[in-house]
C-alpha cells in the first residue's frame, strides 16, 4: 500500500500517478486540514466575481506545462480552459512601480532600443555590459549578485528583483541562480558570458532542428488525436486558467481519485514517521496506521518533523530551506478602475514599500462589469512590515490605500477578501540544488522508501510540483 501525506495540488497528483500505475495495490491520501487543494482556493465575491487566493494562471510551455495540460485533458476539465494568447495585452504589457511612477517594459524588439523610464539606458545596452564582465567560476551564487556583475545593478533592482517577487516573493540576494536561471547561470560558466552562451545554444539549435523537424512532422502526420498541449502551442497560448477558478483542478483530481477506489482522508495529521525494515509506520492523530512505502508532498520544514527522531540528518536538510509568508487581499470595485489592460505590476524591494505587486485579474479574466485586482504582501519582507500576528484589518487597510494611490483610483471597493498565507512558498536560496541532491542520496543510501514532491525541491510552479509528483512516483515505484 502507497500513502500519499498531503492534499494540495501535488499530493492529488501523486496519488493520481500512484493510482495509474498498475504495481500499487491501494493508494491512500491524508490531508492534515478539513480540505483538499492546499494554497489553491477559488472564492466567490458576493456578485459572483472570483477571488484567487492562490494561483490563478498557468504557464503551457516545456515538458512539465505538457505535463498539466495532459492531466487537465484526462479530467475532463478542457472545456473549461481560458487561453491567453501571447498577444493579449495582459502577456505584453508588463509594471513596475518605481520612483512613484508605473513603468511598462518594452514589449516590442522596437522597444529594447530606446532608453526607458525605468533604466537610464536601452535595455540593449546590457548586452555589451555582458559581454565585458569577466567570466567567475562558481558553484553558485544570489541571481542578484549575478545580474549586477553581468548585466549592471540598475537591471537587477528595478527589473530582477522585483520579478524574483513576482515568482517567489523573495529576495534576490537570497535565491539561487543556479536553480531558477540555470541556463543564464551556466552560460557564464561554460561559455564566458550570457550572450555568447545564449548564441551558441541558438546554433546548436539550429543544427539539431532539420533533424528534429523531419521527427515532428512525421509524429504529426502519424498522430490522430490533437491534444490540448497541441492546441496550446499552435494557438500560441501564453498561459491559462480555468472557469470558475484554478480550484476545480485540485477538485476534478480528487473527483476522479474517489471514483477509482482512493481513500482521502482528511483531518488526518501525520505527526510521526519511522521506517522499518519492511514497512512504514505512521502515526495520525494519536494511531498507528502502516503501508509500504510513503509519497511525500509536504512542505520540506513539516516532513523534517515527522523524520526528526529516526533520521536527524535528513531533518536537518530538511529544515534548511526556508519559506515566507504571503498576505493576500482580493479586491472587487464597480466598473473599470484601471488606467491600462495589464497583466499587473510589480514592486522592487528597494522601493520599501509593504507591497509585492498588484495583478490585474479581470484583465487577465474579465468580469461583467467590474474590476478584481489582487494585492500580494510581505514574502521575504513580511515580519519587517507586518510584525509576527498583523490583523486582517491592518493587512486590508495597507492594500487598499497603497493600491488606491498607485492606480489614481478614487471608489471604494464594493468585496474583499484577507487572507495571511503562512510559510506559503518556499524559497530556493544559494546552495539549493546540492542540498536537494544530499537529500535524494541520504533517501536512496539508507534504503528508505520514502517519494519526494511538491513546491519545495524541483520549482515552486503548479507545473513544477505536479511533474514532481509524477517523478516522485516513477522513483519509488522503482
Ligand atoms: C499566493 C500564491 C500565488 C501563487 N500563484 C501561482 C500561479 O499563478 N501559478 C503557479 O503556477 N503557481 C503559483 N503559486 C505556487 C503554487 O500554488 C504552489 O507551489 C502549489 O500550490 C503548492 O502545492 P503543493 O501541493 O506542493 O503544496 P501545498 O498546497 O502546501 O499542499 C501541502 C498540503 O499538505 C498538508 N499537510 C501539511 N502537513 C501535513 C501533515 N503533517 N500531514 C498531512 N497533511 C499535511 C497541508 O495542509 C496542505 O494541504 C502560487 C502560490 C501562492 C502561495
Amino acid at each position: 500500500m502507497t500513502i500519499v501525506l498531503g492534499g494540495g495540488i501535488s499530493g492529488l497528483s501523486a496519488a493520481y500517478y500512484a493510482a495509474n500505475n498498475a504495481r500499487n495495490s491501494a493508494v491512500i491520501l491524508l490531508e492534515a486540514s478539513s480540505r483538499v487543494g492546499g494554497w489553491i482556493r477559488s472564492i466567490k465575491s458576493p456578485t459572483g466575481a472570483i477571488f484567487e487566493q492562490g494561483p490563478r494562471t498557468v504557464r503551457p510551455v516545456g515538458l512539465a506545462g505538457r505535463n498539466t495540460l495532459n492531466l487537465v485533458e484526462d479530467l475532463k476539465l478542457s472545456n473549461k480552459i481560458i487561453p491567453i494568447g501571447s498577444s493579449h495585452p495582459t502577456t505584453r504589457n508588463r509594471l513596475i512601480y518605481a520612483d512613484e511612477t508605473l513603468h511598462l517594459l518594452p514589449v516590442s524588439l522596437k522597444g529594447i532600443f530606446k532608453t526607458i523610464s525605468l533604466l537610464d539606458r536601452p535595455l540593449i545596452n546590457c548586452l555589451w555590459t555582458d559581454l565585458r564582465a569577466p567570466r567567475i567560476s562558481k558553484e553558485d551564487e544570489s541571481i542578484y549578485n549575478f545580474v549586477q556583475r553581468r548585466l549592471g545593478q540598475d537591471i537587477a533592482d528595478n527589473i530582477i528583483s522585483p520579478m524574483i517577487c513576482g515568482i517567489c516573493a523573495g529576495d534576490a540576494r537570497k535565491i539561487s541562480v543556479n536553480f531558477l536561471f540555470k541556463s543564464l547561470f551556466e552560460a557564464e560558466q561554460k561559455y564566458g558570458s550570457i550572450v555568447k552562451g545564449i548564441l551558441a545554444n541558438r546554433l546548436k539549435n539550429i543544427f539539431s532542428k532539420s533533424k528534429d523537424d523531419a521527427v515532428k512532422e512525421d509524429n504529426e502526420s502519424t498522430s490522430l488525436s490533437f491534444t490540448l498541449a497541441d492546441r496550446a502551442r499552435k494557438e500560441h497560448w501564453a498561459l491559462w486558467g480555468l472557469q470558475g477558478g484554478l480550484e476545480q483542478l485540485p477538485q476534478a483530481l480528487a473527483n476522479n481519485l474517489r471514483k477509482r477506489g482512493v481513500r482521502i482522508q482528511t483531518e488526518a495529521k501525520c505527526q510521526k514517521l519511522t521506517f522499518k525494515s519492511n514497512r512504514v509506520e505512521l502515526l495520525i492523530n494519536g494511531n498507528i496506521q502502516e503501508c509500504s512505502r510513503v509519497i511525500s508532498s509536504l512542505p520540506a520544514k513539516n516532513l523534517a518533523e515527522l523524520v526528526r527522531e529516526q533520521h536527524p540528518t535528513l531533518s536537518a536538510e530538511l529544515e534548511a530551506i526556508p519559506t515566507v509568508t504571503v498576505g493576500v487581499v482580493n479586491f472587487e470595485f464597480q466598473g473599470d478602475v484601471l488606467p491600462l489592460q495589464a497583466f499587473g505590476f510589480l514592486v522592487p524591494p528597494k522601493e520599501n514599500l509593504p507591497l509585492l505587486g498588484v495583478i490585474f485579474d479581470s484583465c487577465v479574466f474579465p468580469q461583467k462589469s467590474s474590476t478584481v485586482l489582487t494585492v500580494m504582501m510581505g514574502g521575504a519582507w513580511f515580519e519587517k512590515y507586518f510584525g509576527a500576528n498583523p490583523s486582517e484589518d491592518y493587512l486590508l487597510t495597507t492594500a487598499i490605500d497603497h493600491t488606491k494611490d498607485i492606480l489614481r483610483i478614487e471608489e471604494e471597493p464594493v468585496a474583499h477578501n484577507v487572507a495571511v498565507l503562512k510559510d506559503c512558498i518556499p524559497q530556493h536560496v544559494v546552495g539549493h540544488t546540492q542540498r536537494v541532491k544530499r537529500i535524494h542520496e541520504y533517501i536512496s543510501a539508507h534504503h528508505i522508501p520514502l517519494g519526494l514532491c511538491g513546491s519545495s525541491y524541483q520549482g515552486v510552479g503548479l507545473n513544477d510540483v505536479i511533474l514532481s509528483a509524477k517523478q516522485a512516483v516513477c522513483d519509488i515505484v522503482q
